[in-house]
């Protein structure tokens, strides 16, 4: 015995039965047959529907429709890919101050006293293939002056200094 979906009153009755309990809806084989028909269809059916929207979703989010066209600039959402972009290379910043890790090293090495340096701040200009990072910082002199210096460097986009284009100090 199974249950069945009357389609009077829409109870859950036994497919033996030749009324429905609820409503007196007249049963016969050939009925119950019809409604396990349609009650089999319709399920797969709905998980197929949503399976489907599931997918375009995930398509939608990996941007998988607006890069068909790659010569056309992307407008549908530049805020997101900028957003994105500018984690990238975020990341190479620290949390805390704002200074480049690959670049913080490189001037420490090359300073009197590294313990001194001072971050002040970072700007940077995004080039697509790499940026262009300055870097004001503070340090002692081989004097023990603390004296401000400036830092511009080309780096990757996973944070390798590529090339110092100039410092002062
Ligand atoms: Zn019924």
């Amino acid at each position: 015995m199974a249950l069945i979906t009357c389609p009077e009153c829409k109870k859950k009755i036994s497919d033996t039965a030749n009324s429905c309990p609820n409503c007196g809806y007249k049963l016969t084989p050939e009925k119950v047959h019809e409604i396990k028909k349609k009650e089999k269809a319709t399920n797969p059916l709905a998980l197929g529907c949503l399976f489907l929207i599931a997918i375009i979703f995930i398509f939608y989010q990996l941007d998988f429709f607006s890069t068909s066209d790659t010569s056309k600039p992307k407008i549908e959402s530049p805020k997101t890919q900028e957003e994105i972009r500018t984690e990238q290379i975020e990341k190479h910043f620290s949390a805390w101050d704002g200074s480049h890790r690959g670049l913080t090293q490189l001037i420490k090495e090359s300073m009197n006293d590294p313990d001194s340096y001072e971050h002040v701040e970072p700007v940077y200009w995004d080039h697509g293939d790499y940026l262009t990072v300055k870097i004001t910082f503070r340090g002692k002199n081989a004097f023990g002056g603390v004296v401000t210096n400036q830092i511009v460097a080309n780096v990757d986009l996973q944070g390798n200094v590529i090339e110092v284009l100039s410092r002062n100090n």
